[in-house]
């Protein structure tokens, strides 16, 4: 067949335009690099949220894109006026809101190379080393955490799509019911598939469910105690109740680490209740999981040796700039059943090397592991763990503080590094949620640090997180002076 040509020929004495020269870009990296180096060094002078409304940024910028080139210097002068310092600074030391977090330096460097290299590991061939890599920096993650020779890890986003891909599994696993190949949709055959999680389930867990085809109303919010732990005993009641009902057990998602409270789901007692009912059992780790680096706080998140899948994230608490979310998974086969398919054109010789694109939805992937790796050889894990226990330390002075002062309550417990708690002015419940908001308003407008909140119940309770690396003591007393200042101002 003779194929006609679409477009005009190019003259072959014409130069192709090209890349930038590449000393005009040396020049530009070494200015990046000291930009870089000034901003970790003076960060602190940001407000850690900018003060500027919806649409400013879009405003001071020109609304349609460059027809001619625009010189390296000045895209960075730019970068300089109005991008950093209109962004909300997550490597600020103020930084505690959420689950505070820091892209450290040689984190930094894994990044700037990686995107130097601009692989997409999609197979082994089209990566070698990052694939190889990749499994190697989870194995040592793996045996930092204590967790089985069996578990293989590899690195995704986040831990949202960690979860989905575990949950996929769950789903593949159920080969009976064929859902890889006849799908979900026309089936009346199908028994709904329940998926459980405590009431303190991450959202990500719904959204894999929503995104699977599992529905809303098939993942049960299992009831949690006093300290905000899913009660096994009530989950065993869910799991019976649903059997008996024609449904099908598909998951048991278990939070190690919940997002409000770092609360930890007993998964000895859920483990032992999965392996009994056949059950998938996936552990959210994605905070507190890369803290069992440190066998004391291992101590307290026991059983999770037993899940069938875990998902922890680097970018949270390993010092690893967002996005790096490490999965693990007891049998790699079960990611596979779930999610390979590999068209002619993606076909390579290599056998028994792991092709990453097998092990979930995307084709291709950047080189996370590198950034990974350079924080593990950096800080080396004696250098992490001392980090952690640091904030660990940390939350627990501010959290005595808190405690010693009249007018303010411990709102949960803290087995890492992230505090609940609230003011407790002599008011009706939501009058004192509405101070409480007012309160952290008016605590975050000091800009010098950044709290979130949360709902405890009918209880709307302050978060201060420790995760950065640079946050210091006299930062926490400076945000707790403002905290007790300002509660005297509104309450008159
Ligand atoms: N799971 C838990 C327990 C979380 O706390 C979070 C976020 O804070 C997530 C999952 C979602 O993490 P990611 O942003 O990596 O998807």
């Amino acid at each position: 067949m003779k194929i006609a040509a679409q477009q005009p020929a190019a003259s072959p004495a014409e130069p192709q335009p090209g890349d930038i020269p590449v000393e005009v870009f040396r020049q530009a990296m070494h200015r990046v690099a000291d930009m870089i180096a000034d901003y970790l060094s003076n960060v602190a002078e940001y407000p850690v949220v900018p003060r500027i409304s919806p649409g400013d940024v879009r405003r001071a910028l020109p609304p349609s894109g460059p027809a001619a080139a625009e010189p390296l210097d000045a895209i960075l002068d730019d970068y300089q006026r109005l991008i950093e310092p209109n962004t909300t600074h997550w490597n600020h030391p103020g930084f505690m809101a959420y689950f505070a977090n820091t892209g450290s330096a040689p984190g930094i460097m894994g990044e700037a190379l990686a995107a130097a290299l601009n692989v997409n590991a999609m197979l082994w061939r089209t990566g070698p080393a990052p694939t190889e890599l990749e499994g190697l920096t989870c194995d040592w993650l793996r045996q930092w955490m204590g967790l089985p020779a069996e578990f293989k890890g590899h690195i995704n986003d986040t831990a949202s799509i960690g979860s989905l891909l575990a949950l996929g599994a769950a789903r593949a696993r159920l080969r009976d019911l064929q859902i890889r190949q006849k799908g979900m949709a026309g089936r009346p055959e199908l028994p709904a598939l329940r998926v459980y999680a405590s009431e303190h389930a991450h959202s990500s867990i719904d959204k894999a469910c929503l995104t699977l085809g599992v529905g809303l109303e098939n993942l049960r919010k299992i009831p949690a105690d006093q300290a905000y732990r899913m009660d096994p005993a009530a989950l065993a009641a869910a799991i019976a109740e649903d059997k008996a009902a024609g449904r099908r057990p598909m998951a048991v998602v278990a939070t190690v680490g919940t997002t409000s409270t770092t609360s930890v789901d007993p998964v000895p007692a859920i483990a032992e209740l999965c392996r009994r009912e056949q059950v998938w059992l996936h552990v959210d780790a994605a905070y507190a999981g890369v803290a069992a680096i440190c066998p004391e706080l291992r101590a307290q998140m026991p059983g999770l040796e037993q899940a069938d899948s875990l998902v922890t994230n680097p970018h949270k608490w390993l010092f690893v700039p967002v996005d790096c979310s490490v999965l693990f998974v007891r049998d790699e086969h079960a990611l596979k059943e779930a999610f390979s398919l590999v068209p002619e054109y993606l076909r390579t010789s290599e056998s028994r090397v792991t092709n990453l694109m097998d092990l979930g939805v995307q084709l291709g992937r950047r080189f996370r592991a590198l950034k990974m790796w350079m924080v593990f050889r950096a800080f080396g894990l004696e250098g992490l763990q001392a980090r952690i226990r640091g904030h660990c330390g940390l939350a627990r002075e501010f959290a005595a503080w808190v405690e010693a002062e009249p007018g303010f309550e411990l709102c949960a417990p803290i087995p890492f590094s992230t505090v609940c708690f609230r003011a407790t002015p002599p008011m009706p419940p939501a009058a004192q949620n509405d101070f409480n908001e007012r309160l952290l308003a008016a605590a975050n407008s000091d800009g010098s640090f950044f709290l979130s909140h949360t709902k405890l119940g009918e209880r709307l309770v302050l978060r201060l997180c420790v995760g950065n690396l640079r946050t210091s003591r006299e930062l926490l007393r400076t945000a707790w002076r403002v905290l007790r200042e300002k509660c005297a101002e509104l309450r008159g």
